[in-house]
């Protein structure tokens, strides 16, 4: 999956993919901007390709040879919306994977996702259940099941928060001070996220989550997933914007 691509002088382009075999490929397409019949409309953001490189010499680079087109996901490139929330997909697949680090299920999740929103799926349900799926498979399920002080979750110990610093669920009574990696959450919400962390990538479809549990579960996300890598990702804030919903910041 092209996951990244910019212009390379007066003719090549760097494309970064997002491969089954090999997890993420940085490669030069070579005169991939002036001859158009080798690589035309193949090297698109979003696409599925199936491409023949050679490793590269000095650099990590590989040259991409040739490549052709398995899907286009055409609503993805012509429907903002969708297309801003690929942007997003497509720079946390590249923010939170390695070269020569192949992961299958990341790449399962990364084609659901693609599918999802050529589909027309709900777009910020699509968001959400990429990014518990992406950081459980990355090592940092968030811990969704109790907070420290009580085995079971329960209303009476509300408002709940989750610890993007703690990278778990704190009830009323533990939550202290000015800590700033608090996102407010609801007990509904916590629920559908653990089943989202939980879940393998072909049953997500099964999660519906309402209105009010989808706008926290997301902000909960991308809190988090920031506070992990420490960097904004700037794709989030047409995304937000986009979904009248403010934009977490990185605290
Ligand atoms: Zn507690």
């Amino acid at each position: 999956v092209v996951i990244d691509t910019s212009d390379h002088g007066e003719s090549d382009r760097i494309v970064t993919f997002y491969t089954q075999a090999t997890g993420k490929l940085v490669g030069i397409a070579k005169g991939a901007k002036r001859s158009k019949k080798r690589f035309l409309n193949r090297l698109e953001p979003f696409s599925l390709v199936e491409i023949l490189y050679t490793p590269g010499r000095a650099s990590d680079l590989v040259r991409v040879e040739q490549a052709e087109l398995l899907s286009s996901y055409p609503s993805l490139r012509h429907h903002y919306p969708a297309f801003t929330a690929a942007t997003v997909i497509a720079r946390l697949v590249r923010d939170w994977s390695r070269e020569n680090d192949p992961d299958p299920e990341l790449f399962r999740l990364l084609l659901w996702s693609l599918d999802s929103m050529e589909e027309a799926a709900d777009l910020r349900l699509v968001m959400v259940l990429f990014l518990a799926k992406l950081l459980t498979l990355s090592g940092y399920r968030p811990d969704l099941l109790s907070c420290r002080c009580s085995a079971t979750l329960d209303v009476r110990f509300s408002p709940y928060h989750f610890s993007c610093q703690r990278k778990t669920l704190l009830c009323g009574r533990c939550t202290q001070g000015q800590e700033q990696s608090l996102v407010p959450v609801s007990l509904p919400t916590v629920k559908l996220l653990a089943l989202a962390c939980e879940l393998p990538v072909d049953k997500l479809d099964r999660l519906h989550f309402n209105m009010a549990s989808l706008r926290e579960a997301l902000t909960l996300l991308a809190r988090y997933e920031q506070h992990l890598l420490q960097r904004e990702n700037p794709a989030w804030k047409a995304f937000f914007q986009l979904h009248h919903q403010p934009r977490p910041c990185l605290r």
